[in-house]
């Protein structure tokens, strides 16, 4: 473990493009809010579960309206979001700024026990504090975090249903894109002329007949209906992505045709 955790301010205000930096460099961040504004950048930091650190009453005095704040829909994507203060001495009126924080929010969301927990939680997890703080805190293997066995429900008290899902959403992003990544290769290989894979469909579907009009119109639909099929199979979960008996990565139209 590095003896410095970077977490800067960023994501505030300005261009969003430091938050590609920050995506690169930072351990978490404080703010964030402008990645609704770029959602490739924000199912980044999902996929990472990079820490944000948000201060909504912050923002709402300076930039954005309480209401028009993105944590809400942050948190229900699932990214890995916690309540900060940002500057207690500015814009809080009591002692406890950040149970402020909690309190607003909780209030103008209608966030129940269970979100508050999660985001108590999370808000510990970002934190810098040692290894023994975060373990009284949170349970002996808090570090297996995402996985629900980091989750110790006792001292948290988020439901094991919730880290579940959240746990098993994740994975079915990473399970989505590991599809997808091999639907690309299957379609870069059925754009080569001289691939096996290409040259084996071509031939089961299309034969040696027809002009070459005619096979290419049908070549076209191929790949259509092909791709769509695997997005579809990918999203009812029994895409598998395994070669069949033809080779082919998925199962195809000349397979399914012969
Ligand atoms: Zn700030």
């Amino acid at each position: 473990m590095s003896t410095f955790s970077l977490r800067p301010h960023a994501g505030e205000a300005g261009s969003v493009n430091h938050l590609a930096v920050t995506f690169l460099v930072a351990e978490h961040i404080n703010h964030g809010i402008l990645l609704s504004k770029n959602t490739s950048l924000q199912y980044l930091y999902y996929l990472k579960q990079i820490g944000l650190a948000l201060s909504p009453l912050s923002n709402n005095k300076l930039f954005l309206d309480y209401n028009k704040n993105p944590f809400p829909s942050f948190f229900k994507r699932g990214l890995n979001v916690s309540l900060s203060t940002d500057d207690p001495l500015q814009f809080h009126y009591t002692k406890e700024p950040l149970v402020e924080e909690f309190c607003v929010a909780a209030q103008v969301w209608k966030l129940s026990s269970c979100d508050m927990c999660e985001i108590a939680r999370n808000s510990v997890l970002q934190s810098g504090f040692e290894y023994p703080f975060k373990k009284h805190f949170l349970g002996d293997s808090y570090f297996e975090h995402p996985k629900p066995q980091g989750n110790n429900i006792e001292l948290t008290n988020v439901p094991m249903i919730r880290s579940m899902y959240r746990y098993e959403t994740l994975c079915g992003e990473f399970k989505f894109l590991r599809d997808a990544g091999e639907m690309m290769n299957m379609l870069s290989d059925l754009s080569s002329p001289h691939s096996p894979v290409s040259n084996r469909l071509r031939s089961a579907v299309m034969g040696n007949n027809g002009s070459s009009d005619e096979k290419k119109e049908k070549e076209k639909k191929l790949l259509v209906t092909t791709s769509r099929r695997y997005f579809e199979d990918a999203a009812r979960g029994d895409g598998d992505g395994k070669m069949d008996d033809q080779g082919c990565v998925i199962r195809c139209n000349a397979c399914l045709l012969q």
